[in-house]
């Protein structure tokens, strides 16, 4: 039996998906070849290349809009600083919201001057902060839409009238929003599109060309778009199950219909971590996070019974992050449903068991 699989990233991916990953790497598009094996620059692959881009703005809903689509690699850790290097003239704002945000202020800063506009940090990331104010003249607004280890979420985005990057690594494809709102949006594939290696970046290219700094080739933009995300090997396998990944989601409803499914599944933790007397959420409620549910034990002395029992549920990769400790359910688009119940009932009956 395939386990219940929570984890944070890389994460759970549809087992279809997987199916035809696999196939791909004997026979690849019926030409007995591997895709593993062949030029990243033959029809098949550009092919597949070119369907993920659309694919990518379909689903945001951004189609005609100026977006440019790229599959990159480094990771969205390479993001925190190619943002700054191509973005930061000046001045650039940030909102620090996690251990994520925060390693890219420690990268924005080797470019410019930087604005923190708000912090949860002394709070050990437990909410989003809000009503902040955004300098102006900031070069760019830069937030993390779900914070992956704390398990907060931002339900509702500050409005700037300049340009706004959002690292959305943990949630995007995940519910429904504007995207058309941001400029810059860069996303890790391995927590909610695909197997780690390849990175998503939806940009709009009129941002472009405002700093005066010399950018080297790999870490500009403007050299990636021109070059359709050739401008060296690409991560062709990363893309390939990416773009499957997509298509299923696709197939499903997309994210109106992913999202309701996302929407139950939270609800179904959180209503029992509020319920059981022997659990307690992390985050603060207004700011939950509907893909990484954070909760601790109330009684430490259960610690062993209760990772006992998830054992034997087949349930796997709920341990919390080192810096929150206890137990983070990440329940990406690919968990099921009743992977979330099979949790539940383990919650419920070490309850019983403590009666
Ligand atoms: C995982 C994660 C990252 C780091 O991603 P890498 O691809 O490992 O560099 C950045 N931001 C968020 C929100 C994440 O969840």
């Amino acid at each position: 039996m395939k386990k219940h699989n929570f984890s944070a990233g890389p994460c759970i991916l549809p087992k279809e998906v997987l199916q035809k990953a696999s196939e791909a790497v004997i026979n690849f598009n019926n030409d007995n070849l591997s895709l593993l094996e062949i030029s990243h620059r033959s029809k098949p692959f550009v092919a597949v290349m070119e369907k993920a881009r659309s694919l990518v703005l379909e689903l945001l809903n951004i189609e005609n809009k100026g977006y440019k689509v790229l599959f990159l690699q480094g990771g969205a850790s390479t993001q925190f600083l190619m943002t700054a290097y191509n973005l930061l003239h000046k001045k650039a704002a940030y909102l620090n919201t996690g251990t994520w945000a925060d390693k890219a202020i420690k990268e924005a800063k080797l470019f410019g001057d930087l604005v923190e506009v708000a912090s949860s940090k002394e709070d050990n990331f437990t909410y989003i902060p809000k009503g902040y104010q955004i300098p102006k003249d900031a070069d760019y607004f830069h937030c993390t839409s779900n914070n992956t280890i704390f398990g907060t979420q931002i339900k509702e985005f500050p409005e700037f009238d300049g340009v706004n990057v959002c690292d959305m690594s943990s949630d995007i494809f995940s519910r429904q929003l504007d995207f058309s709102k941001f400029d810059l949006i860069y996303a890790g594939a391995q927590k909610n599109m695909g197997p780690a290696g390849t990175t998503l970046i939806v940009i709009k290219e009129e941002i472009l060309g405002k700093v005066e700094r010399v950018i080297p080739s790999m870490l500009n933009y403007q050299i990636h778009i021109d070059k359709d995300s050739m401008f060296n090997t690409p991560s062709v396998f990363a893309i390939y199950v990416s773009m499957l990944t997509l298509e299923w989601l696709k197939d499903l409803g997309g994210i109106s219909f992913i999202e309701k499914v996302n929407n139950k599944k939270a609800e179904l933790i959180y209503t029992e971590i509020d319920r059981n007397p022997l659990f307690k959420g992390f985050a603060a409620k207004e700011d939950r996070s509907i893909m990484n549910a954070t909760f601790t034990l109330t009684d430490e002395n259960l610690k062993e019974t209760f990772e006992t029992m998830l054992l034997e549920a087949g349930i796997n990769g709920l341990n919390g992050h080192r810096s929150v400790g206890g137990y983070r359910a990440s329940m990406y688009n690919a968990l099921p449903l009743y992977s979330v119940q099979a949790l539940v009932d383990v919650m419920q009956e070490l309850e019983r068991k403590n009666k």
